[in-house]
């Protein structure tokens, strides 16, 4: 990449912009005062990549770009979190292809990110090449095309964008040649932290196998911006319908007027609002926690206040493996005679006349 002479592209852009960035604490330290000991001491067991798209976004210490990518103590000091509560090692016939629900399954096919979330769910696996090989890659589609129930395949890692064009499209391409695998979706960080990435040459590509759905992951309103919404931009005109996964993270998301802001924002970019998860119980992850009720809250604060595009499903994916379990406001609030009570989002109470001959019907039983 160092060749001076090669010719400037939308490409070398993007691989210049995920080659250089912040690494190790000295790095760190040349634009933040930090603690340069515990940030290394903290790296070495959970990686650190900060490319410098995300740097030049951090404004100050302690914004919310900064705290999803900077090493704390507290993630050497996590009283309950576990290495993989969600037992994604458990639902795996072969490794990284974790096979939970009846006709979908995950295929974790690199282990680089464009940043390094401190968050992260699969903090085990991400950022270490050692579990992650073209072999495997492989065998996993070979496990799909050997399982005709099998309808839906969500590509992710690591970060599936951060693999060069040929090798995706190898995968895509592998994929694509199931007979009875209906749609694939990407689960990728990259047009939130890494948007350059998009390139017209990669949504050509992406075009080719169809049905091609993406799920993103933008965490704050202000991670909306010029260049993401050019990203997202490129990837629909491409056709890809583009959803978003935020995580529920302390100090950066939970706050329902932060999270308005952003769910409007991204549909403002045509990203449709899919999911909030509830913070998983990963290790090195506790100080990033809330409760539920705030959960809650902002769910209650979402609906019927703003567009219903702009409210996702908020979900609890359970520890030990039992999947996502939405989690919703009461709106069910009792029966009077005949007639169902609901409540409104301003918390008025209504009625609902249940039909009149269904119920003589039930009477009747
Ligand atoms: C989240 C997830 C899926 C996809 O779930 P949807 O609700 O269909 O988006 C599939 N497999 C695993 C293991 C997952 O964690
Ligand atoms: S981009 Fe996704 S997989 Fe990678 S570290 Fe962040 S949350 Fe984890």
């Amino acid at each position: 990449m160092s060749n001076a002479d090669e010719a400037p592209s939308s490409q070398t852009d993007w691989k210049i912009i995920a080659r250089d960035g912040l690494r190790t604490a000295e790095d760190l330290a040349g634009h933040f005062e930090v603690d340069e000991k515990v940030v290394d001491r903290v790296r070495e067991e959970f990686p650190m990549f900060v490319n410098t798209y995300w740097l030049s976004k951090m404004k100050e210490k302690g914004d919310s770009f900064w705290k999803q990518v900077v090493p704390d103590a507290a993630e050497l000091e996590d009283p309950i979190g576990v290495q993989d509560p969600l037992d994604e090692e458990g639902d795996s016939p072969v490794p990284n292809l974790v096979h939970r629900y009846p006709d979908r399954v995950l295929l974790l096919v690199n282990h680089q990110c464009p940043i390094y979330c401190r968050f992260c769910t699969r903090k085990r696996k991400v950022g270490q090449p050692e579990f992650f090989s073209t072999a495997l890659v492989d065998q996993g589609i070979e496990y799909i095309r050997n399982h005709s129930e099998v309808r839906d395949v969500i590509v992710s890692g690591g970060d599936p964008l951060m693999l060069s064009d040929r090798r995706l499209e190898y995968i895509l391409k592998a994929l694509r040649s199931i007979p009875h695998l209906e749609i694939i979706r990407i689960g990728s960080k990259v047009p939130c932290a890494l948007p350059q990435r998009i390139t017209p040459e990669l949504c050509a590509m992406l075009r080719k196998y169809h049905p091609l759905y993406i799920n993103t992951h933008f965490n704050h309103p202000d991670e909306v911006t010029p260049e993401a919404k050019q990203a997202c931009g490129l990837l629909a005109d491409a056709g890809i319908p583009i959803g978003n996964q935020a995580v529920l993270l302390k100090g950066i998301n939970d706050d329902p007027e932060v999270m308005k802001r952003l769910m409007q924002r991204l549909l403002a970019i045509r990203v449709r609002p899919y999911y909030i998860y509830q913070a998983d119980i990963v290790t090195g992850t506790e100080h990033f926690r809330t409760s539920v009720q705030k959960g809650l809250e902002i769910i209650s604060a979402l609906r019927g206040h703003t567009s219903g595009l702009a409210v996702p499903h908020y979900v609890i994916d359970a520890p030990g493996g039992g999947g996502k379990i939405p989690v919703l406001p009461e709106t069910v609030v009792g029966m009077d005679g005949d007639n169902i009570l609901l409540r409104n989002y301003e918390g008025k109470t209504y009625a609902y006349p249940n039909p009149v001959e269904e119920l003589a019907v039930e009477a009747a039983k």
